[in-house]
């Protein structure tokens, strides 16, 4: 695209941001609709206020926000929107008259991501293995779709039991517990949906994983992995293996960035060009 007078700059705010592939999806879709936009890495060494209301003086028209300032991020906004503050943390910020306000799209994109695949959430049984940031949005989720049941399983498992409480109390949803890891043969029943939220078996880690025992994958009906990196992880491999289908977390950023594009700019992705994206993203892992 030719960069003119009239282009609209939108970026990711966080630190490190040298591996993203959000520029993909961005631009892929900018590209495919026409719409004169850029998107870039803004790595963010510090002093996360003034970078924001640097943006926002600049006439940046959008901004995604990353690990460490998803929460931090929130007292220099004009506004949050009521999902975002239940969960308090924001992946995505649109401009406003006064300021930027803060969405969280990581949410709604696991949940489109997985629903994409043909998984329901509601009335499902969900087992959730780590308890970090993307573990607490997984768990919100749940409480949101109205999930049947919820099991956090963490390493560090006052982690778990902390996120338990919080979706407690903030969304009334009780039927969540927390275990360690290695307590999961005191999980009940089978059939669960199993979203691995751990970063065990992120690149280059790959020979790692949260659980090695293959008794563990008797519990699951379907395994959803949010490592996109690599495209298959040891536990997808040791699910499959136990005859449990399982997916990479590619759809999420897709979906999580799909969602934050259609309030920058205004629009309705078509589902072709939502599928341009994911093929770029594709070939760029
Ligand atoms: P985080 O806040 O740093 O949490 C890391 C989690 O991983 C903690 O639960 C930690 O357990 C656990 N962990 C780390 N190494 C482990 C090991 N060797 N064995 C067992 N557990 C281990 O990270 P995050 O931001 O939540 O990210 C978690 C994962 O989600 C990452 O792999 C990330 O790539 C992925 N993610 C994907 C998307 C997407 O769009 N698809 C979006 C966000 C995140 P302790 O608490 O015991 O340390």
């Amino acid at each position: 695209m030719e960069i003119n007078g009239k282009t609209k700059l939108a970026g990711l705010i966080g630190n490190p941001v040298e591996h993203t592939l959000s520029p993909v999806i961005h631009n892929t879709i900018a590209g495919c609709m026409g719409e004169n936009m850029v998107y870039i890495p803004l790595p963010v060494k510090k002093d996360i206020e003034a970078a924001v209301k640097g943006a926002y003086a600049l006439g940046i028209q959008g901004l995604n926000i990353t690990v460490p300032y998803k929460s931090a991020v929130i007292p220099y906004l004009s506004d949050v929107d009521s999902e975002a503050a239940v969960i308090g943390a924001v992946n995505t910020l649109v401009r406003t008259e006064d300021g930027f306000k803060g969405y969280n799209t990581d949410l709604p994109g696991l949940y489109r991501a997985i629903l994409s695949e043909g998984i329901a959430v509601e009335g499902s049984r969900i087992i959730i293995v780590g308890a970090g940031g993307a573990a607490r949005a997984a768990a919100f989720m749940g409480a949101f779709y109205k999930a049947e049941r919820i099991v956090i399983l963490n390493r560090t498992v006052q982690k778990a039991v902390n996120i338990a409480k919080e979706v407690t109390e903030k969304t009334g949803f009780s039927e969540i517990e927390a275990l360690s890891i290695e307590e999961f043969d005191k999980i009940e029943g089978c059939g669960y949906l199993v979203l691995q939220a751990t970063k065990a078996g992120l690149f280059p880690k790959t020979e790692e994983t949260p659980i090695s025992d293959e008794s563990f994958f008797k519990k699951a009906a379907v395994v959803y992995d949010l490592i996109y990196t690599p495209e298959e992880t040891m536990f997808m491999r040791l699910s499959k293996k136990q005859g449990v289908k399982a997916y990479n977390g590619l759809k999420m950023l897709l979906y999580q960035g799909v969602a934050a594009y259609e309030m920058w700019n205004h629009v309705r992705v078509p589902d072709k060009i939502v599928q341009k994206a994911y093929e770029a993203l594709q070939s760029k892992i």
